[in-house]
């Protein structure tokens, strides 16, 4: 079975557009989102327009704020402040990578996590492990939205994810491990938990051999076909999160997208796989407008 990311997020969409719409109906404004650019990476460039074009399809005004790559790293926090404080913006994004000379940590530490719709500081981060409400990092829960859309459980079951990455790797294993939230509202793919979750990394000895004991195997490298047929055990659940450019002079650009697994051979041998691109992909931009939707409700309210 393919795990198709595109229709379910398309589907998670439609649902955010019917919510907006229900309070822009009652007289609310429409929910902000603010995407901080940093510099011209062509792949960034891609990223926040195609993030700014889901938005407006579900009714969220979505402002690009973009800076020269030479910009220093306290105008950035100048920018910063400026979102925190701005009370016409629900949540705001940094897109990532930065330019070297300004610190990740810095600037993800002075986003309010009250705004921080990628779910990437370390209050975010913090609030989730603890099984608090949180803005939750926007890849895993996609993932898990992508699970529970299938339904696919995760309780009971052996989950093996590669990589360790704050992006990634630790929110998804942390989340997948967790008891259930099923107290809190609108949290139906977020309550997925209760799994046994193995973390592989690049110093892991016998990946093939641990990967083989997974019911589901969740990859996150940003290595080409690092997961091959004989890692997978038949009828698992793979979820491919890598994206990688490789050259390929038949395509238009040049170059065309792949995961981190060698989809040709394994899809025979999985029960479930997402395909690269049209699996997590659009399932994390469509958890980011989830998030800023949720972000815009609570900031209503106040
Ligand atoms: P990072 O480079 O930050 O982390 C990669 C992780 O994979 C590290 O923990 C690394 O181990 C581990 N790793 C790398 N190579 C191997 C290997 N050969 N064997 C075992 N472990 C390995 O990447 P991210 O987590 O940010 O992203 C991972 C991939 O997912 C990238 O391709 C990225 O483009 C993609 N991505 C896709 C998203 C989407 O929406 N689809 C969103 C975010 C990322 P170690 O820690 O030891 O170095």
């Amino acid at each position: 079975m393919i795990l198709d990311g595109k229709k379910v997020a398309l589907d998670l969409r439609e649902r955010l557009r019917e919510t907006v719409l229900s309070y822009t109906e009652q007289g609310f404004r429409a929910p902000k989102l603010a995407i901080l650019l940093v510099g011209n990476n062509p792949a960034s460039e891609t990223y926040v327009t195609n993030k700014i074009k889901a938005c407006r399809e579900v009714g969220i005004e979505a402002e690009k704020i973009a800076l020269p790559a030479d910009v220093t790293e306290q105008q950035v926090l100048e920018q910063i402040q400026r979102l925190n404080q701005d009370d016409s913006v629900d949540g705001f994004i940094v897109q990532l990578p930065l330019p070297e000379h300004i610190s990740e940590p810095k600037i993800l530490n002075a986003v309010s996590y009250r705004k921080d719709v990628d779910g990437l500081t370390p209050m975010s981060m913090g609030l989730t492990i603890q099984g608090q409400p949180a803005l939750r990092s926007a890849t895993p829960s996609g993932i898990q939205s992508l699970l529970a859309y299938y339904h696919i459980p995760t309780a009971g079951k052996h989950v093996v994810v590669i990589g360790r990455s704050n992006i990634v790797g630790k929110p998804m294993a942390i989340m997948l491990m967790q008891r259930p939230y099923l107290s809190l509202p609108n949290m139906t793919a977020s309550s997925m938990g209760d799994a046994t979750v193995t973390v592989c990394h690049s110093k892991t000895q016998g990946l093939t051999d641990i990967c083989r004991t997974a019911d589901i195997l969740i990859v996150a490298a940003g290595s080409p076909k690092l997961v091959t047929k004989e890692m997978v055990r038949p009828g698992a659940t793979v979820i491919d999160v890598g994206i990688n450019r490789i050259e390929d002079s038949s395509s238009p650009k040049g170059y065309k997208l792949v995961g981190d697994v060698d989809f040709e051979n394994v899809e025979p041998v999985a029960g479930a796989i997402s395909p690269v691109p049209g699996g997590v992909g659009p399932m994390t931009i469509a958890s980011l407008l989830q998030n800023t939707v949720q972000a815009y409700k609570q900031h209503i309210k106040q």
